[in-house]
């Protein structure tokens, strides 16, 4: 049997779109779930909307998400290489091999030379448009010969290459998503293959590349959907056989919008520095557009090359939902070993100004209990700071009104008093010692439960609710609970 090869062709055009991504992800699924291989292809053919180091994001993009292809173009050391039998894997080093392929439809009379000028465009599209028709190339050079294109090349004059279709015939097609889908001709335009500068649209360097490059699947966003029947129709003038489609559903947000910048983040990297894990976003990502026979939420990448089949891809758009996302990716940073939790949490202390790469490596053992102490509560590693900046602050207040009631109580001064004598003995409040330590207030203050835990959480955290109180205990350790309670003693009580 003939092995599966698809590939994921992304324009550098700037950040990898999060529907890219998806993109890139079904292809990845499908080809390893056939055993099949999964190539990264560059298409630059449009030099004009080139963008500066978009390659390197996409390829970091992809990595960061764990999509590993099998060939295609690779970042090591800083410098581009490509992999693979196939290559090159840029389009813009593919030149020569379009051009061959232009020539031979112009000499099988399936495309021809056009010299039409951008100004006689316009005004052929302007008429058009006024006449309310559908605007599209006139046909002016259809029908000019070979040996007067030949002349006029000669004499230097500008021209382009355009596909001659035939006119009133039907092309059809199958999407094994949306099924058998039929275009008339008509409703085409006699599309451009070769370009004044000497390169190929994408619709001719897309044909020419899946079937050098023995792609037997192409899977790609639903935008593409009107152009096949042009690269269908150019797979029947080479007389070579044409993959099997599939055109996935936009992803939308809430409001079945297209995600847009305009609307919040689109961008991989938008989603890495919010904070989700790859695994996280990997994850949900998939079930957007996509579910599993098994009806299974939590899969890993394992679980959704095993389950990936293309018959449950919706036809309709995809709803990107962030609760989602973050009901996903906590399960994930549950999963987190404190080690690599702790990496990965530096950025985000940093960037609060809560501490430093430095003292993370000094006090490690301290940030471990931290990070371990609100893990459970995480859906993304930007909440990092928020919800640990109650160990952190010297300038005290309570501001909640729940925590100020809490500290009109009865016992709360005998309490905090005992808190503070018994801190007074010792010299290492550790996780030992400060199990016990409630326990010793309740046995010198005859005050327990809600009476004893409540005013003694709100004195050293502000908050009515938090984590485990031992823990805070040895967090914010003996100066900085005696300091707190002093405040409280002096503003509050
Ligand atoms: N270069 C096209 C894009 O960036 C690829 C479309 C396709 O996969 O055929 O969307």
């Amino acid at each position: 049997m003939k092995e599966v090869r698809l590939r994921f062709a992304p324009s550098p055009t700037g950040y990898l779109h999060i529907g890219g991504l998806r993109t890139a992800l079904y292809n990845y699924l499908f080809a390893k779930n056939n055993g099949g291989k999964f190539i990264l292809r560059i298409e630059d053919t449009d030099q004009g909307r080139f963008v500066e180091g978009a390659l390197e994001s996409l390829i970091e993009s992809l990595e960061w998400a764990g999509i590993e292809y099998d060939e295609g173009v690779y970042i090591e050391n800083g410098e581009i290489v490509q992999k693979g039998e196939y290559g090159p894997y840029i389009q813009s080093q593919r030149l020569d091999i379009y051009r061959k392929y232009v020539d031979e439809l112009i000499e099988k009379g399936y495309a021809y030379y056009c010299f039409c000028s951008k100004d006689r465009l316009d005004a052929v599209r302007e008429e058009q448009k006024i006449k309310g028709v559908v605007p599209k190339y006139d046909g002016l050079c259809r029908n000019i010969s070979k040996e007067e294109a030949e002349e006029r090349i000669a004499n230097g004059e500008e021209y382009v290459v355009r596909l001659k279709l035939p006119r009133d015939y039907d092309i059809t097609f199958t999407d094994l998503v949306r099924g058998n889908i039929t275009i008339n001709s008509d409703d085409s335009d006699d599309q451009v293959l070769l370009k004044s500068d000497g390169y190929p649209t994408y619709h001719m360097a897309v044909v020419v590349d899946d079937h050098l490059m023995n792609i037997t699947h192409v899977v790609r966003g639903e935008e593409w959907v009107s152009s096949t029947p042009k690269h269908v129709y150019l797979y029947e003038a080479f007389g070579w056989e044409k993959p099997v489609y599939v055109h996935l559903p936009t992803v939308l947000n809430k409001t079945r919008q297209k995600l847009s910048k305009r609307h919040g983040d689109v961008s991989v990297g938008d989603f890495k520095n919010k904070g989700y894990l790859p695994e996280g976003l990997v994850n949900y990502l998939a079930l957007v557009g996509w579910s599993p026979e098994s009806n299974e939420e939590i899969l890993k990448m394992n679980d959704l090359i095993e389950q990936f089949t293309f018959d449950r891809v919706s036809k309709t758009g995809g709803i990107f939902d962030n609760q989602k996302l973050d009901w996903v990716n906590a399960h994930y940073m549950r999963e987190l070993p404190i080690e690599e939790l702790t990496e990965l949490s530096i950025p985000y202390f940093e960037e609060a100004g809560l501490m430093d790469r430095n003292f993370v490596e000094a006090n490690t053992e301290w940030v471990h209990l931290l990070l371990s102490t609100i893990q459970e509560s995480l859906h993304k590693l930007s909440e990092i700071p928020e919800k640990t900046k109650f160990v952190f602050s010297d300038d005290f207040k309570i501001e909640d009104e729940e925590a100020l009631e809490v500290l009109k109580g009865e016992d709360v001064l005998k309490v905090l008093e005992a808190i503070e004598s018994e801190l007074n003995n010792v010299d290492n409040l550790d996780l030992e010692y400060a199990k016990g330590f409630m326990k010793t207030i309740q046995t010198a203050t005859g005050v327990k439960g809600k009476n004893l835990y409540m005013p003694s959480r709100v004195a050293l955290t502000g908050e009515i609710h938090g984590p485990e109180f031992v823990n805070i205990l040895v967090l914010l350790g003996k100066e900085k609970i005696l300091n707190r309670i002093d405040v409280v003693k002096k503003n509050y009580l």
